[in-house]
């Protein structure tokens, strides 16, 4: 299998929309891997992941073609993740289908239904997902599980996930995903912070090939819930390396950044032993597929 990040950025992207501090004036001066536009991903060209404000970008950058797209599944409801009237631009007269094309279907928690109904018709479907379900899609095995993000301060938001011992509220069933396909594993995980104790009980033993991380906080060492920097990312590579989810063979990818916590590329590999930094257009690859 083949995982390409098409954006690595967080919500404001890299160099942040209208932002002067020193790593962003940085990253429009050097350009190349440090422009970050907003998240998402393709895998073989045919299961994506998230549909952000970039992804028009993204595809013209890359040479994708999403008229072909019919599997897309969504993390959760956040602008940098969710663009929804690009998707609403599925029908006539916005856009026209061969006849006999298979409709697309859009998976993701009941956040992304709500936002989604009014555009859904016979060439765009929906299909909600719980944690720990699988469904299969173009020959993928697809599970979904429970990202500690989406946190709320008000207890009756609902959605709790154990984080750290504690018990945190969301405001939506915010999701990552599990990607496999003839015993290659691909897991996306972002927008999260550290796993939660179930997360990681499905996991062990899992092997997987690539795993791609939240680094929002990059340098930053905050207190906050729901994303992860590089100490997180660090210590999460332990804990899956422990269990037997990922092996020494697992590629560790490190994406969604932040210009706040954000250093150069040569900077951020020094700082991510065991990590390749994540950029824009970056394709990683299983062994099987290499
Ligand atoms: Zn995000
Ligand atoms: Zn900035
Ligand atoms: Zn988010």
């Amino acid at each position: 299998m083949k995982l390409q990040l098409l954006g690595t950025a967080a919500a404001e992207a890299v160099p942040a929309v209208f932002c002067a501090c020193d790593m962003c004036r940085y990253a429009r001066e050097k350009g190349g891997k440090e422009l970050r536009t907003r998240s998402g991903a393709i895998i073989d060209d045919v299961i994506k992941i998230d549909f952000g404000p970039d992804s028009c970008h993204h595809a013209l950058q890359n040479g994708l073609d999403y008229s072909r797209l019919h599997s897309l599944f969504i993390t959760h409801t956040h602008s940098d993740h969710f663009q929804v009237m690009d998707l609403a631009c599925r029908k006539p007269p916005y856009a026209h289908a061969p006849a006999n094309d298979p409709p697309l279907t859009i998976y993701g928690n009941a956040a992304v239904e709500e936002r989604l109904q009014p555009h859904l018709n016979e060439r765009t479907l929906f299909r909600q997902m719980k944690p720990f379900e699988t469904v299969y899609a173009e020959g993928y095995q697809v599970t979904a599980l429970e990202a500690v993000h989406c946190i709320s301060l008000d207890p009756n938001a609902g959605y709790p996930v154990v984080h750290e011992g504690a018990v945190y509220h969301r405001s939506e069933e915010a999701l990552f995903y599990l990607i496999e396909k003839n015993g290659q594993r691909i897991l996306y995980a972002h927008d999260t912070d550290e796993f939660t104790p179930a997360d990681m009980e499905f996991l062990t033993g899992k092997k997987i090939d690539i795993i791609s991380m939240d680094c929002t906080n990059g340098y930053l060492e905050l207190d906050y819930v729901g994303h992860m920097g590089i100490r997180e990312n660090l210590h999460m590579r332990e804990k899956l390396l422990a269990c037997g989810a990922a092996d020494e063979h697992t590629l560790f990818v490190s994406t969604h950044f932040s210009h706040n916590g954000l250093l150069p590329h040569e900077e951020m590999e020094k700082r991510l032993p065991g990590f390749l930094i994540g950029f824009d257009g970056m394709i990683v690859k299983t062994p099987e597929s290499m």
